[in-house]
């Protein structure tokens, strides 16, 4: 008999060939194929009439084949079967591609039932390669995500053949299951595939979401206890009023309340591990430069790190101006410097004569021995992921740490990318800050755009334009940056001074160029995405997105907040063909979070934070938005397991722990 771990080429109906498919889609167990869900369902027992079935959607219609079945060549390797069914009312056509062996197994007067969707004119309907079964089918069947040879029904085959394995012990213990009202696995392998009813294929899926989300948040769980558990610097003072006081500004409720959150964290002996989370503008940085001066004050020292070179100097320089009158001594480490002048700072930093150093990610790999490191702060960080994070925190001696993400994540997907941390959220904008005015505009308006960048200029600001793309061939009929900066300086914008910046040039290259339009000598910059995370160019007021409709919501969020940092009223303008609700959604909100919502909602988590950068493992059938719920039920049930077993050590969550173990060894390979 298979059990759960048999390699996919021993189970019945597979072989050498078929094995090589499955396993380059990532299915190479048996257990893996059972985990391998269906993308949607067809129930039999709910057909609809031609009539009523709603355009372009899935459905399914019980009709009689009322012609005989004609065979066309279109050219070599490609035939099509056509037929008219008639459901009694109305009348459709079917087309199949290639499908010989279906269309031989038909018969002119017999009736099946055909699942896909109905398209074709008001005259006569359409279906094109539906999935045609025979009438007596019943009740709910699979369908599978196909590719290529491997169609949805050898899947279905595949699987009824695994179903007989011997499965694991059940993750979920016993207990969990009874309090949450949860089937056991058994019962869910089967109903996911094959469900008995609807009822059955529901308790199904709410078990599989569970199992999912709740495994995961058990690991988050104990990583977090597990990094709580370890002592940090302990700081006796809390003299952030002190620093408050020194600012040319007063701090904001908001940045004074987590200023406190952080400095109590500090003061616990604990090992302090917390997010801020705040909208661009919120003033992020001077939290941290609060938290660095309360580090410095109690003997510690303070490491400070940024995702690029530019925005570590940027830094540099608001916590020279910050600190510069309290006599703390702060460095700057980046790349540019000489080996020499690096060699000196980083021996500056071992004696201890450093309090502060700021620098790139390149800090943490760079053997910079502190002499007594109190606090790290990791600025917009969002594109790190829980495992990068575990990693990170393997290294040297344990200082508190900060993580500074300027991504509006929804509450739903923070406790799932920031499970291992504590978050605090900055909700207010400091005063005076003035609202960015937004448009929505099509192309036709370019010269009347062009216009009003050049009124800009001529009151000495500076503009941005951000393409989607950076070279043209990419794709047909969008802007890109490299031929757009061509085009404006030889025409419309001729005399002026451009710049153009996107993500091939060299790093060196792009930090020249950015340096250009932060000290002015740039006018106009041409851009791609690149510009998003975090620069300060307080002078720039103007922002035209080309090709708007291209962007995430949450990345037009971003790329608005470069502009309105400064005393100038600012300006976004999107411009795009298409109407859309989304664009909307930005002209109307200024919040952060209410757009990142939105984006989340209308895209899923995946998109939300592009492919891959969220160190999110791929979820199976949980969807973090559909089932927030679930993620709740399944967060408390973790914790409450936790309570009594920390470290899940009992013989009964001995199977929660290793899939625990095996889900996190995975995604730090990853
Ligand atoms: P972000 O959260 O996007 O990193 P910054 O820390 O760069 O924001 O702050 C944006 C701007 O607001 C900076 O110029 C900063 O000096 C200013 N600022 C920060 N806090 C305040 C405040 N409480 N009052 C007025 N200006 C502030
Ligand atoms: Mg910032």
């Amino acid at each position: 008999m298979t059990s759960f771990n048999t390699d996919i080429q021993f189970l019945k109906g597979v072989g050498e060939k078929r094995a090589e498919i499955l396993k380059s889609k990532g299915i190479d167990t048996v257990g893996a194929l059972l985990r391998f869900y269906p993308r949607d369902y067809i129930d039999y027992s709910k057909t609809t009439p031609i009539s009523e079935c709603p355009f372009d959607q899935n459905v399914c219609i019980r009709a009689r084949i009322v012609t005989d079945i004609s065979e066309e060549r279109k050219r070599p390797g490609m035939v099509l079967y056509r037929f008219t069914a008639d459901d009694g009312q109305s009348l459709m056509e079917v087309v199949l591609f290639n499908q010989k062996f279906l269309a031989s197994r038909l018969h002119r007067g017999s009736e099946y039932l055909f699942y896909g969707k109905l398209g074709g004119s008001f005259i006569m309907r359409s279906m094109s390669s539906p999935e045609i079964t025979e009438t007596g089918y019943n009740g709910i069947h699979p369908i599978y995500r196909a590719s290529g040879s491997l169609t949805s029904k050898m899947i279905e085959r595949l699987i009824r053949n695994a179903l007989d394995s011997e499965l694991p012990p059940d993750p979920i213990p016993e207990s969990v299951r009874e309090s949450n009202g949860l089937c056991d696995l058994r019962f869910a392998t089967q109903n996911i595939h094959f469900p008995r009813s609807e009822e059955s294929l529901e308790r199904a899926k709410k078990r599989l979401v569970f199992e999912e989300l709740f495994i995961l948040q058990t690991g988050l769980l104990m990583l977090k206890s597990g990094r709580r558990a370890q002592s940090g610097a302990i700081i006796k003072r809390d003299c952030s009023e002190e620093f408050g006081n020194m600012l040319s500004f007063s701090l904001t409720g908001a940045q004074c309340r987590v200023i406190g959150e952080c400095v109590k964290d500090m003061m616990s002996g604990r090992l302090m591990n917390r997010l801020i989370q705040g909208d661009v503008g919120s003033g992020k940085t001077a939290v941290a430069a609060a938290l660095c001066y309360v580090t410095v004050k109690n003997g510690f020292q303070a490491a400070f790190m940024a995702p690029t070179e530019i925005l570590a100097e940027q830094h540099f320089n608001t916590l020279c101006s910050m600190l510069g009158r309290s006599g703390i001594n702060v460095s700057l480490l980046t790349g540019s410097l000489t080996k020499k002048q690096k060699n000196e700072i980083k021996a500056q930093a071992t004696a201890g004569n450093t309090d502060i150093i700021v620098g790139t990610h390149a800090l943490l790999t760079d053997d910079v021995a502190f002499d007594r490191l109190g606090l790290v702060v990791t600025d917009e960080q969002h594109r790190f992921g829980v495992a990068q994070r575990a990693r990170l925190a393997g290294k040297g001696n344990n200082p508190h740490t900060l993580v500074m993400s300027a991504t509006p994540i929804p509450r739903t997907l923070a406790l799932i990318i920031y499970g291992d941390l504590d978050i605090s959220i900055i909700d207010e904008y400091p005063k005076g800050r003035r609202n960015i005015e937004t448009y929505v505009v099509n192309s036709s308006y370019h010269t009347r755009i062009y216009n009003y960048i050049k009124k800009f200029i001529a009151a000495g600001r500076q503009a941005y334009i951000v393409c989607p793309l950076v070279e043209e061939n990419e794709e047909l009929n969008m802007k890109s940056a490299a031929d757009y900066y061509e085009e404006l300086s030889a025409g419309v914008f001729k005399g002026y001074s451009l710049g153009l910046l996107h993500g091939k040039m060299p790093a060196k290259q792009k930090e020249a160029v950015m340096r250009e339009f932060k000290d002015g000598k740039i006018d106009l910059l041409i851009s791609t995405t690149v510009i998003e995370v975090g620069v300060d160019v307080p002078n720039a007021a103007l922002m035209v997105i080309e090709n708007a409709e291209r962007f995430g919501l949450s990345q037009l969020h971003q790329l608005r907040g470069r502009v309105g940092r400064g005393e100038y009223q600012s300006c976004c303008i999107l411009v795009s063909d298409y109407k859309s609700e989304r664009l909307e959604v930005i002209r109307k909100n200024n919040d952060g979070f209410k757009i990142a919502d939105e984006d989340l909602k209308l895209r899923g988590p995946g998109d939300f934070l592009g492919s891959r950068q969220h160190g999110l493992p791929d979820l199976k059938i949980a969807d973090i938005y559909a089932d927030s719920q679930v993620l709740r039920t399944a967060g408390i049930a973790a914790e409450t397991l936790l309570n009594e077993d920390p470290s899940l050590s009992l013989p009964e969550n001995s199977a929660l722990k290793s899939s625990i173990d095996a889900l996190y060894s995975k995604m730090i390979q990853n």
